[in-house]
C-alpha cells in the first residue's frame, strides 16, 4: 500500500478549505468568466461546495467534464420545471420524529446531520429542512426511543447529509447506542465521504464501524469511474480489508454518466476494487435538477447494453423511489 496519510486532521482540513465561490472553481479549470453570473445566481439557492482533492480529479477547460458537471451551479437551476418538487420523495410524510425517517419494513434511516462533503448539483435533499435534525447524540434520543421500541426494526441506516462529515467519537457514541438495542442486527452508512475526500477512511472510522457488534455495510456513492483515483481506491481497500462490505449507489445523470461506456467503465472499476453494483437510480424530480433528468426509456437502454458487457453482478438494479411505494420501484 502507499503511503497515504490517514490522520483525522487531514480530512477535517479539506472540507475546511473546500472551494465555495465560483470564481475560485472557474480559475482553478481555466473556465471562462462568462460562466460567473448565472454560478452566483445558482449557487444562492444550493451554494457550491467542492473540496480541493475532488476538483483536482476534473480535467481543466472542459466544460462538460463528469465531476464539473455535479459541482458547478447552472443558470438551469432556477427554472420552473412542471413536475419537479421541493420534497420529490415524501421525506415529510416518512418522518417518524426528529431525524427519523422510516419508509420501509425493518429498517429505519436516521437523518444524522445536514453537511456534505460536497454539493451535488442534483441531490433530492437540497431542499430538505435540516435545521429540524438532531444536533448532539442526545438529541438523537426520541428517536433512539422509537427505535427500542420497534421490534420489527432490525437495520439502521446512518444517512443525511453524509454521516461521515460528524467526527468518530460522536459517530462512535451512536453507534454504541444503536448496539445496545437487541432487536439490531445491522448498521448501514450511506456515504459519499470516501469518493470525495478518501482521507476520512481513518483507522478511528475502522476502529467503531468494526469493534460494534452489529454487521456493518458501507454504501459509497460514485456516479463515474474519474471519480476513483489510487487514493479513493486505497481507501476503499482500506475499508474492504477490514472486513466491510461495500456497496455503491449511482445516479443517472444526463451530462455525466448517461452512456454505456461510462457505466461499464464505472462497474468495472468499482468491482475491481470488491466493491458492488448496487444501485442506479432514476433522478428524483426535485426543483432545481430537471437539467439532470435522462428519459426512463433511455435508462432500460442503457441497463440492456451493460447485460451485454459485463458479468451479472456488476449490473446494478435500475430502481425509482416513489412516494408511498414499500420498497424502491425496480425499473430493471
Ligand atoms: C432508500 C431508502 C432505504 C434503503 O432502501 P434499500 O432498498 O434497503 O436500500 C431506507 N429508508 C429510506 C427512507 C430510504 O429512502
Ligand atoms: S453527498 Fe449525498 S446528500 Fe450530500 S449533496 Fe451529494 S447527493 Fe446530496
Amino acid at each position: 500500500m502507499r503511503g497515504l496519510k490517514v490522520s483525522s486532521a487531514d480530512w477535517h482540513a479539506e472540507l475546511k478549505s473546500a472551494v465555495r465561490d465560483p470564481a475560485q472553481l472557474l480559475t482553478a479549470l481555466d473556465l471562462p468568466d462568462s460562466l460567473l453570473p448565472a454560478a452566483r445566481a445558482a449557487a444562492k439557492a444550493f451554494p457550491l461546495f467542492a473540496p480541493g482533492g475532488y476538483i483536482g480529479r476534473m480535467t481543466p477547460g472542459r466544460l462538460d467534464d463528469p465531476l464539473l458537471r455535479q459541482v458547478l451551479p447552472l443558470g438551469e437551476e432556477l427554472d420552473e420545471v412542471p413536475g419537479f418538487a421541493a420534497d420529490a420523495v415524501g421525506d415529510a410524510a416518512a418522518t417518524k420524529s426528529a431525524g427519523l425517517i422510516q419508509k420501509y419494513q425493518s429498517r429505519a434511516l436516521l437523518i444524522t446531520t445536514g453537511a456534505c462533503a460536497v454539493h451535488c448539483r442534483y441531490c433530492f435533499r437540497r431542499h430538505f429542512p435540516y435545521s429540524t435534525a438532531p444536533k448532539s447524540v442526545d438529541d438523537w434520543e426520541p428517536a433512539l426511543d422509537l427505535i427500542r421500541a420497534d421490534d420489527s426494526l432490525d437495520e439502521v441506516l446512518l444517512s443525511g447529509g453524509d454521516p461521515l462529515t460528524l467526527v468518530d467519537t460522536t459517530l462512535a457514541e451512536l453507534a454504541e447506542r444503536l448496539a445496545a438495542i437487541p432487536h439490531l442486527k445491522r448498521l448501514r452508512i450511506h456515504t459519499r465521504l470516501p469518493i470525495i475526500i478518501p482521507a476520512r477512511v481513518t483507522s478511528e472510522l475502522l476502529a467503531w464501524l468494526c469493534g460494534t457488534r452489529l454487521t456493518p455495510l458501507v454504501v459509497i456513492h460514485a456516479n463515474h469511474a474519474q471519480e476513483i483515483d489510487d487514493n479513493v481506491a486505497n481507501s476503499l481497500a482500506r475499508l474492504v480489508d477490514a472486513g466491510v462490505p461495500l456497496l455503491n449507489q449511482s445516479v443517472l445523470l444526463r451530462g455525466v454518466n448517461d452512456s454505456t461506456t461510462a457505466l461499464v467503465d464505472l462497474s468495472r472499476r468499482l468491482t475491481d476494487l470488491r466493491v458492488m453494483p448496487y444501485y442506479l437510480h432514476q433522478l428524483d424530480r426535485v426543483a432545481g435538477a430537471a437539467h439532470f433528468e435522462v428519459p426512463i426509456s433511455r435508462g432500460l437502454q442503457l441497463i440492456a447494453e451493460m447485460r451485454t458487457q459485463l458479468p451479472g453482478y456488476a449490473v446494478p438494479r435500475y430502481v425509482q423511489e416513489i412516494a408511498g411505494e414499500a420498497h424502491k420501484r425496480v425499473l430493471a
